[in-house]
């Protein structure tokens, strides 16, 4: 109902759009060059038993290393997403995060899962399932040795296909997780009908645990829930002390967050499984 607004707004929101178009279609066409030059590049970061500090996983974050910038996942995703080259964009992830796994198990320096994020769009592809399995061959990876991070969002478009993809994922032997939970349409009943091994507690949660006692509440009886039903819980983006202590006396599994590490180049990140 744009134009009952008033003129100033509708004006604005004219040139908003177009500009959000041009954004779009710019970025489009720099993300297909990006694919076929090759510009992008995996970082890693730990996650650490909350006990021990030990590392027990590593996430896969893409970056994209456009005319010397390091542009973040957040800037393209997006628009990898709606355009579709997300499926292209994400099997790169794949293929590399497989070729790593491999890499750290022959070198006898693997701790945990190597962990890795798919879109709603990749994951209902109609190729997913058998592209998953061409790429274990491929990289000589074993299922078991590879998390897959799902979200909310992508079980919500579509719960019975889902189900049903989450289940062939399994019976392969990856580890399935749900990123960012508690920010989408949250349901206790995907906890009972998913296969689902571990929740990752998102860090809007975390980042006012001090500060938000309802948040304090929601992350400690998410903590129990997980614990009761024998599904490991993660806290991501843990950054300070009085955070990690507070979960660490709520009996939280793991942690991800700058408290241990921000993510880093492969280089980096060996140097910290070498140790
Ligand atoms: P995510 O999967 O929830 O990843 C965690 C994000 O939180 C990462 O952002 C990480 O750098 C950031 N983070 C971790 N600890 C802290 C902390 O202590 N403080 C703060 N401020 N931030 C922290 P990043 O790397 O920018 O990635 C953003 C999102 O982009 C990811 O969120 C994920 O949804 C998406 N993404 C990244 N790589 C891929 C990929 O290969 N495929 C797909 N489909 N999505 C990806
Ligand atoms: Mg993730
Ligand atoms: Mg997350
Ligand atoms: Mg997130």
């Amino acid at each position: 109902n744009a134009k009952k607004t008033t003129q100033n707004s509708y004006s604005f929101y004219d040139l908003q759009f177009k500009k959000d178009a041009v954004y779009y279609a710019e970025t489009v066409s720099n993300l297909k060059q990006a694919i076929e030059k090759g510009e992008f590049e995996l970082y890693f970061q730990p996650q650490n038993n909350a006990q021990t500090g030990t590392i027990v996983g590593m996430e896969v974050l893409l970056r994209w290393n456009h005319k010397g910038k390091m542009i973040p996942p957040d800037l393209f995703i997006p628009v990898a997403e709606k355009s579709g080259l997300i499926v292209e964009i994400g099997n790169f992830a794949l293929r590399k995060g497989f070729k790593t796994a491999k890499k750290w198990h022959d070198e006898k320096i693997a701790k945990g899962r190597v962990s890795i994020n798919i879109s709603a769009r990749q994951l209902t592809h109609l190729d997913f399932i058998n592209t998953l399995k061409s790429m274990l061959q491929e990289s000589g990876c074993e299922a078991s040795w590879i998390e897959l991070e799902i979200t909310e969002s992508s079980v919500l478009e579509n719960p019975d296909l889902v189900i049903n993809l989450l289940q062939k994922i399994k019976a392969l032997g990856f580890y399935i997780s749900m990123d960012d939970f508690g920010t989408g349409y949250s349901s206790l009943s995907y906890l009972k009908n998913l296969p689902i091994d571990k929740l990752k507690i998102d860090r809007s949660f975390i980042m006012s645990i001090q500060t938000e006692p309802k948040n304090q509440i929601i992350v400690k009886t998410t903590i129990f829930l997980g614990n009761e039903l024998g599904i490991h819980v993660l806290a991501e983006g843990v950054e300070t002390e009085e955070e990690h202590s507070f979960l660490l006396e709520n009996k939280i599994d793991s942690i991800q967050g700058y408290y241990y590490s921000k993510p880093l180049p492969l280089n980096k990140v060996e140097i910290l499984l070498q140790a």
